[in-house]
């Protein structure tokens, strides 16, 4: 199908209620096991890459892999940068290909997370590709080794969130109910009834950041209240960590390859179980959601069944790249943008 934005998908998900899952990819085993549980139980998938694993990952060399993988998939792909940290991260996914960004200033005063954000908004808008950013603040480190708790005093305001929303124009919203990043020292408690007021005021798809911990029923719940993009790693690099250490544990000839291929077989376990607790899976197989071939790979680019989630694909630049001159066209209305600001 090729890599798509999260439009369309959030537009599917919000009718049929249901959250899309979105995990971490930090090797070719995670690309491959995630994907192999979208097609098992046909659900759409956003893969992420965040900025803080750009040590594992290069983005540009497995770029073309995902691009590969994501055109011969059945169901529609999202390529998300995750927590990108500076516009020239931004720049840096857009030029490579991604469908869509999370651009994270959440950490700034209000104003200036407004206003990149804003920014990012601009600039990614123009080559299709889709926004989520963040507003209060999500505590603890993406796949970090030490548990946190959540503060209420960083959780996400409603009166800030209906104006962030308003005024940057992003697709989707982060937002900061009692989720923390990586493990929870303690039971994970979420705000359901701030949930259910986010939801209300910002008007657009929210976004559950650190999945790992929170029980079935809550992610059930936190669905049910408009969460339409669940962030989920910690625990699926856990689970694969310690089917790695079992399997070395039982087998004394064992070779890296072994070790890889069961981190890749227990990665899809994983992710088809997350998919059906968020209510994803077999969204892309429904009656009148697909096309009459059941999602072929072949037959789904040219299906025009309005229902089916993932239809809208990116213009062709943006799925191959962006070109030069398209490029030094959004640079140079950055710097304009940045310099007509610091001479007001
Ligand atoms: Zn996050």
């Amino acid at each position: 199908m090729g890599l798509v934005n999260t439009i369309d998908l959030f537009r599917h998900a919000e009718k049929h209620s249901y959250a899309l899952g979105a995990f971490n990819v930090v090797s070719l085993e995670f690309l491959n096991g995630i994907l192999d549980a979208a097609e098992a139980v046909k659900s759409p998938v956003i893969l992420n890459i965040a900025e803080v694993h750009f040590d594992y990952v290069d983005i540009e060399q497995i770029y073309p892999a995902i691009k590969y993988m994501a055109d011969k998939a059945c169901v529609p792909v999202v390529l998300n940068l995750d927590h990108g940290m500076s516009i020239e991260t931004v720049v840096r996914a857009l030029r490579c290909g991604f469908s869509a960004v999370m651009y994270d200033a959440s950490k700034k005063p209000l104003e200036q997370n407004i206003e990149e954000t804003r920014l990012v908004v601009k600039m990614a808008h123009s080559v299709g590709v889709s926004v989520e950013a963040e507003l209060g603040r999500v505590g603890g480190a993406e796949g970090g080794a030490h548990a946190a708790k959540a503060r209420c005093e960083f959780f996400t305001d409603p009166d800030e969130a209906e104006r962030y929303v308003a005024e940057t124009g992003i697709d989707a919203l982060a937002v900061s109910v009692g989720n923390v990043h990586g493990f929870y020292d303690g039971e994970p408690e979420l705000d359901f009834e701030l949930i259910a007021e986010l939801k209300r005021r910002a008007g657009i798809p929210l976004v559950l950041h650190g999945g790992s911990g929170i029980s079935d029923d809550d992610f059930r719940k936190a669905v049910s209240l408009g969460m339409r993009k669940i962030n989920f790693f910690t625990e699926m690099s856990k689970i694969a960590t310690d089917r790695v250490r079992e399997t070395l544990e039982r087998s004394e000839h064992c070779f890296i390859q072994d070790l890889l291929k069961e981190a890749r077989l227990v990665i899809k376990e994983v992710v088809m179980d997350r998919m059906r607790v968020f209510g994803s899976a077999g969204v892309c197989s429904q009656a009148g959601n697909i096309c009459p071939t059941g999602g072929s790979c072949a037959t789904c680019s040219s299906c025009s069944t309005p229902e089916r989630p993932g239809n809208t694909r990116l213009p062709e630049t943006t799925g191959q790249g962006i070109s030069d001159s398209q490029l030094s066209d959004i640079v140079s209305e950055v710097v304009k943008n940045i310099l007509n600001q610091n001479n007001s």
